[in-house]
């Protein structure tokens, strides 16, 4: 189990907006917060949260390590009261691949910074140009190398379908993602927001989305790859959000994406098995915590079955397997 305490800080050091990027909208948030105000989230989630151990204070929103160095200081000193024995275990924080270097990285430790996370976006530079991120491949893998030898974890975040992307390129950016070993992925599919580029290019039809579907079973496949890989996929799709639904005007959006491609993942193991047997074998085993996942929303993998080959399929609790493991 892990949990944050997200403190957002909308934009803040960014040095432009990327064409897909509204963090007013994604945070909901339109301010930059204080000392005073990391102390008063603080102390409320101390008051709240039983596994302090495993509870990260995280800044997110912006680009940390390019925000001013005194506005740094002011949030992660306020931090500080929160951590250590029998307190919170850390502190996370977002930036920009381009700006991180050893000196930020010490900086970054001597307040007890756990691990970085960075916007990796796409591994293809095409992509990224095409998207005014502003920073290359070449940046993502000099930082990822030079936060793990700093003993920091990584952390990377993936935009899938971004403008002129194509699906050779995701793939490619998978592999490359998993070759530099983060200890986490977050996979955000594109969700097209307005007041952005891409909502201009998507209103001129110059972006063209590829289908919601196509999507599902790619990012399933990715998660099932970074779960081989030992990396954990600790978000996929972005969270579900009044805001963010009023202002989404196309994409990925769904308030259970992660959980339609965890559907995917265990339909496909299910399907191997049940072809292994001479389509005779119907009962499968999973994880009691897996269940739903198994079944599917609204039993979408039980129809699946059904109507695919007219086989009433049941699926049974087992602690000893693992998360996507079926028996
Ligand atoms: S994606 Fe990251 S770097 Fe780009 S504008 Fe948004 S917060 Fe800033």
């Amino acid at each position: 189990m892990h949990n944050n305490i997200a403190i957002f800080v909308p934009h803040a050091g960014c040095p432009f907006r990327c064409s897909f990027c509204n963090q007013n909208t994604i945070t909901e948030q339109e301010h930059l917060p204080r000392a005073e105000d990391v102390r008063r989230i603080c102390r409320q989630a101390f008051a709240e949260i039983k596994h302090k151990s495993q509870t990260e204070i995280a800044f997110f929103g912006g680009s940390f390590t390019a925000m001013p160095e005194p506005y740094m200081r002011e949030l992660l000193e306020a931090a500080q009261e929160f951590l250590g024995e029998g307190k919170f275990s850390g502190i996370r924080i977002s930036t920009r691949p381009d700006c991180i270097d050893d000196e930020i990285l010490t900086f970054l430790k001597s307040y007890h910074v756990t691990a970085v996370e960075l916007g990796a976006q796409s591994m293809c530079n095409s992509v990224l140009q095409a998207n005014h991120r502003g920073h290359s491949v070449e940046d993502v893998q000099q930082a990822s190398r030079k936060i793990q030898q700093h003993g920091i974890e990584l952390g990377l975040q993936v935009m899938t379908g971004l403008y002129q992307s194509s699906w050779q390129n995701e793939r490619e950016t998978g592999e490359r993602i998993r070759a530099l070993r983060p200890a986490t992925v977050r996979i955000y599919p594109v969700v097209v927001l307005s007041n952005t580029l891409l909502a201009k290019y998507y209103q001129s039809g110059k972006y063209i989305l590829f289908p919601f579907e196509e999507m599902v079973q790619f990012v399933s496949e990715q998660m099932a790859l970074y779960h081989q890989a030992g990396i954990r996929v600790i978000k996929c799709g972005l969270h579900a959000s009044e805001f963010v639904q009023k202002d989404c005007l196309a994409g990925y959006y769904h308030p259970a994406f992660r959980e339609l491609c965890e559907n995917i993942i265990y339909r496909k193991k299910m399907l191997a098995l049940f072809q292994e047997s001479g389509q005779t074998k119907t009962i499968f085993s999973v994880h009691p915590n897996c269940f739903s996942k198994a079944i599917g929303q609204k039993k979408s993998n039980l129809q699946y079955f059904q109507e695919t080959f007219q086989k009433k399929i049941q699926i049974i609790g087992d602690d000893d397997l693992l998360l996507y493991e079926v028996k």
